[in-house]
């Protein structure tokens, strides 16, 4: 067919106001806008796992510490009992060395969970200035981001006068086309920005697939808009 004048200039509005939608979802304002949403995102996943690590080294804490009283209670009982034996004239040297032993074994559980429990302060701080130092910054991007969403609301509405009035001047354009062109327009719309294309050195120019020769003779000779079996989209050859 011949170049579909008015469903190309349909074509073109419609392709304008689709600018106009991109330009407004693309501003420096609206990218920074998105990017500050992902990071008030990360941050508060950032603090559920920070607040999981606190309650998990509380719980060690609590139990660490419960054993470790319970062997402080055993190391002072056995001390006391070894200080008797110590005057007891029945009790032999290897007895007195057992018993040595095992209070010296109790000694050093009691010095590595004490250590243990030293590291698990030590994590539990840190967790601690982490999880306040992630929510300052989360509250702060948050204000930041209810501020810039204002902004970006205000871009939207300036904008939404541009749009209004692509969308008038595609009403306008749509009533020259043929309504059933119009109809398959919309269809291929669907898939594509550009849904109607030239055949150029006998290949459809939206996908590139070479054309059939029978299909060009077609749409050369009887004047007509055929759809390209690749892509789908809208032919039209310029008759030479
Ligand atoms: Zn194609």
């Amino acid at each position: 067919m011949s170049r579909p004048i008015a469903l190309l200039a349909y074509q073109e509005a419609d392709l304008e106001k689709q600018q106009i939608e991109a330009d407004i979802r693309t501003t420096a304002n609206r990218v920074k806008l998105n990017k500050l949403a992902k990071f008030i995102k990360q941050q508060q996943a950032n603090l559920t796992k920070l607040n999981e690590d606190i309650e998990s080294f509380n719980a060690s804490l609590a139990r660490q510490n419960t054993q470790y009283t319970a062997l402080l209670d055993r190391l002072d009982l056995e001390t006391s009992e070894f200080e008797t034996l110590k005057g007891d004239e029945e009790c032999t040297s290897e007895e007195m060395t057992e018993f040595r032993h095992d209070i010296e074994k109790l000694q050093r559980e009691a010095n590595n969970l004490e250590k243990e429990i030293k590291q698990l302060f030590r994590s539990l701080d840190e967790a601690v200035v982490e999880y306040q130092k992630t929510r300052q910054q989360g509250s702060k991007a948050k204000k930041e981001y209810d501020q810039l969403k204002v902004v970006c609301q205000k871009e939207k509405d300036d904008a939404s006068i541009d749009l209004l009035a692509a969308d008038r001047k595609m009403e306008e354009l749509q009533k020259r086309v043929n309504p059933s062109l119009m109809a398959r327009y919309q269809r291929v719309r669907q898939h594509y920005n550009t849904p109607v294309v030239e055949v150029r050195d006998g290949k459809c120019s939206g996908c590139n697939m070479s054309l059939p020769s029978l299909a060009i003779r077609r749409l050369v000779s009887e004047d007509m808009i055929l759809e390209c079996e690749n892509c789908g989209r809208l032919l039209y050859a310029d008759n030479e």
